[in-house]
């Protein structure tokens, strides 16, 4: 590997590069963006560059620093998540970080705390790694991974030097599944699907997508104006258990996103489910935009209410009453 095979962000690796081969790398970075777009892989492959003894300004992947340093074994790189049993990051974790960047390195080159998410750290611990930024120790870097800053105490975020990572672009993920030899139907799907994580579409199934897909835009398709029977039976059949109720909510999201979209561009290019156009196609010959706007906005809160435990089957009923209620 190397940084030339890293997915993206070409102008954040410049910055990085440029910086390594001057010697100029800050002493603290705060990585923001989406999950899964490559965060932890840059501050992983940085890491790797710093210490690698056989491509300078890059990484080998062969060599007994890069291997350690993947194998998360190597003394002078440290990730800090939460305890296995914890949910946050504690001031302990931050002070012995702390004493550990200020040893002399094991390999010469300098030493690399990684903390992940950052946002996990309480407030105590927030404090510590603050006093740590206003004098830090010589030859260390530290790299604050977080999906969002807002967690993060203001002076801690001005001591550290942003660097923010966007989503993939669609070909970028679509390339790297078919690399991977993932069927082509399924790399549209999970390119589209996946707003843009990496992370996100190798956690899909997309096989098991496909298939469930095929069931559930038949139930929505089923659901007649007026018949709250059926939207009654539906929301029975769909909220058996939560994880299903969620992946079926985020695909629901893409449909009425797509019969919105095919409503009012009567275009099939930027369509997510393009398997499925057939189907699209005669939703939208009859498509209200408000309905479907309405429905978009309903599916994605119902989205949030699932995750925050509310009652699956009420949920879902809410949802599919708007349904058959204005068509
Ligand atoms: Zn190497």
């Amino acid at each position: 590997m190397g940084f030339s095979e890293i997915i993206g962000h070409g102008k954040q690796l410049d910055t990085l590069r440029s910086a390594l081969v001057q010697g100029r790398l800050h002493h603290a970075y705060l990585f923001v963006g989406p999950e899964g777009v490559g965060k932890r892989t840059i501050a992983l492959s940085l890491a790797r560059a710093i210490h690698c003894s056989d491509r300078p300004g890059d990484f080998c992947d062969q060599c007994a620093n890069c291997a350690r340093i993947e194998a998360s074994n190597h003394p002078d790189v440290r990730f800090i998540g939460p305890l296995p049993d914890k949910k946050e990051i504690s001031i302990q974790q931050i002070r012995e970080i702390e004493k550990e960047l200020n040893f002399r390195s094991f390999s010469g080159g300098r030493k690399i705390a990684v903390i992940d998410p950052a946002t996990l750290m309480n407030l105590a611990a927030q404090n510590a790694l603050l006093k740590t930024l206003e004098e830090p120790p010589q030859n260390s870097i530290l790299i604050l991974i977080a999906s969002n800053s807002g967690g993060l105490l203001p002076t801690l975020r001005s001591r550290c030097l942003r660097l923010s990572f966007g989503p993939l672009r669609r070909d970028l993920l679509a390339g790297f599944l078919a690399a991977k030899g993932t069927a082509a139907e399924t790399v549209n799907l999970l390119s589209a699907i996946s707003g843009g994580s990496l992370g996100t579409a190798m956690r899909i199934d997309g096989e098991d997508l496909r298939e469930k897909r095929q069931v559930w835009s038949g139930l929505l398709s089923a659901l007649k104006a007026g018949d709250y029977r059926a939207a009654t039976e539906t929301a029975e059949a769909l909220s058996s258990n939560k994880e299903e109720t969620s992946k079926f909510l985020e695909w629901a999201e893409t449909w009425y996103r797509d019969l919105l979209i095919h409503t009012v561009t009567q275009d099939s290019k930027d369509i997510i489910n393009l398997d499925l156009l057939a189907q699209i196609e005669e939703h939208c010959a009859h498509g209200d935009i408000e309905h479907l706007l309405s429905l978009l906005a309903q599916t994605a809160a119902a989205s949030a209410q699932i995750q925050r435990n509310f009652n699956r089957r009420m949920v879902l009923e809410d949802l599919f009453f708007t349904v058959v209620g204005a068509r």
